[in-house]
C-alpha cells in the first residue's frame, strides 16, 4: 500500500508511520514540524519506501505519487498548542483538509480523518455515543480546535456524498504514550515530568473532572482497523476506562515513587468536565478494543521520559 501520513511526525502519527513502515508498505509524511518532531521519524531517514516532506498542508494542492490511503492527522493537537496557533489550527482543519480531500478524490484513495472528542464539547450525555452532536462554545478559545475539527467532519462527510470519496472520520478520545512533547501541556506528560523532577503537580480546578486514556498501540491498533474497513460514519476510538484528574496525579505519584504535592489552580475555560467513549460501534464494526490498562501504559510511558531526562 502507499501511504500520506499528514501530521507523521507528531505523536500519533510517527507510530502510524512505525507500523506501516513495519509491514512493508511506502510512507510519505507531510509534516510542517509546527508541533511535530524530526527526531520522531529520523529511525526510517533513508530506508526504502519512506519520504518525509516539510510543508504546510495549506499549501499542499498536490503530491508527486499515487496514493491508495491518506491518514490525515495534522493538527495542533494540545491545548496549549492550538491556544498558541489559533489561526494556524483553523487554517490546516479547513483549507489543509480541504486540500487533502482533493488529494483523496483525484487519486482515488481512501482518506480517514483524525477527528476527536472535543467535537462532543462539554458533553451532556455521559458516555459519549457517535450519534450525539455535542455542546460546543463556537467562540470559546477553544473553539479554534473542536469547531475547526467540526468544520473537518463536515467537509469529509460532503465528499463522501458529493463525489463519493472513501472516508472514514475517528473520533480519537485522550491518548497517551512514548513520544508526546514533555512540555505539550497535555495532563500524562506533564504529570511524569513533575513526578519524576519531584514538583507539585498543577492540578487545574478541584481535579474532580474525568477522562479516558487510550495508550499509543491500541490507537494504532484501531486506527489501522479502520484504514481497512469501508464504513463511513465516525467511529469513537478510545479506552472507555475513566478517570478523576486527581486519580490520575496519585497513579503517577505512586508509578514514579514522587513525593510531588498538589497544586491547585484555575481551571481553564471550557474544560470539559468529563469525556468517555461508548466504544460499541468500535467493537462491532473493527472488532476493536483496548487492552492496555491505565496502569501498564504509565509504566512504559515513565519508562521512556526517565530515558528522555
Ligand atoms: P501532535 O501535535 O503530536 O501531531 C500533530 C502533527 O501535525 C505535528 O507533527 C504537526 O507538526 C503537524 N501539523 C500541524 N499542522 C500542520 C500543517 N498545517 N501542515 C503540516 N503538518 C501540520 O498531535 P497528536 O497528539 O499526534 O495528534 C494527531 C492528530 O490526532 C491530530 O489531528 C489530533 O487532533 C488528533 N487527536 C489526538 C488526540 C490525542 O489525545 N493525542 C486526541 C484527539 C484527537
Ligand atoms: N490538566 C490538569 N493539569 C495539567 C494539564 C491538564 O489538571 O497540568 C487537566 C485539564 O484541565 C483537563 C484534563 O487534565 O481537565 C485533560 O487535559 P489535557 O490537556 O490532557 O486534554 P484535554 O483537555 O484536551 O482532554
Amino acid at each position: 500500500m502507499r501511504l500520506l501520513i499528514t501530521g507523521g511526525a507528531g505523536f500519533i502519527g510517527s507510530h502510524l508511520v512505525d507500523h506501516y513502515m513495519r509491514h512493508g508498505d511506502e510512507v510519505m509524511v507531510v509534516d510542517n514540524l509546527i508541533t511535530g518532531r524530526e527526531e520522531n521519524i529520523a529511525s526510517h531517514r533513508g530506508s526504502k519506501g519512506f519520504t518525509f516532506i516539510k510543508e504546510d498542508i495549506c499549501e499542499l494542492s498536490d503530491v508527486d505519487a499515487e496514493i491508495d490511503l491518506i491518514l490525515h492527522l495534522a493538527s495542533p493537537a494540545s491545548p496549549i498548542d492550538y491556544l498558541k496557533y489559533p489561526i494556524e489550527t483553523m487554517r490546516t482543519a479547513s483549507l489543509g483538509t480541504h486540500n487533502l480531500l482533493e488529494i483523496a478524490k483525484n487519486k482515488r484513495a481512501k482518506f480517514l480523518l483524525a477527528s476527536t472528542s472535543e467535537i462532543y464539547g462539554d458533553p451532556e450525555q455521559h458516555p459519549q455515543a457517535e450519534e450525539y452532536w455535542g455542546n460546543v462554545n463556537p467562540i470559546g478559545p477553544r473553539a479554534v480546535y473542536d469547531e475547526g475539527k467540526r468544520f473537518a467532519e463536515a467537509l469529509t462527510a460532503a465528499y463522501n456524498r458529493e463525489y463519493g470519496v472513501n472516508t472514514f472520520i475517528v473520533r480519537i478520545f485522550n491518548t497517551y504514550g512514548q513520544r508526546m512533547r514533555a512540555d505539550d501541556g497535555r495532563v500524562i506528560p506533564t504529570f511524569v515530568n513533575q513526578a519524576l523532577k519531584n514538583e507539585s503537580f498543577t492540578i487545574y480546578g478541584d481535579g474532580k473532572q474525568t477522562r479516558s486514556f487510550c495508550y499509543i498501540s491500541d490507537m494504532v491498533d484501531g486506527i489501522a482497523r479502520a484504514a481497512q474497513t469501508d464504513y463511513t460514519k465516525p467511529v469513537n476510538i478510545g479506552n472507555p476506562k475513566e478517570y478523576t484528574i486527581l486519580e490520575v496525579a496519585d497513579m503517577v505519584k505512586t508509578h514514579c515513587a514522587s513525593n510531588s504535592e498538589m497544586e491547585f489552580l484555575p481551571l481553564p475555560e471550557n474544560d470539559p468536565k468529563k469525556r468517555k467513549p461508548n466504544i460499541s460501534r468500535a467493537k462491532e464494526i473493527l472488532d476493536w478494543e483496548p487492552r492496555v490498562d491505565l496502569g501498564t501504559g504509565l509504566e512504559h510511558v515513565i519508562d521512556w521520559f526517565r530515558g528522555e531526562k
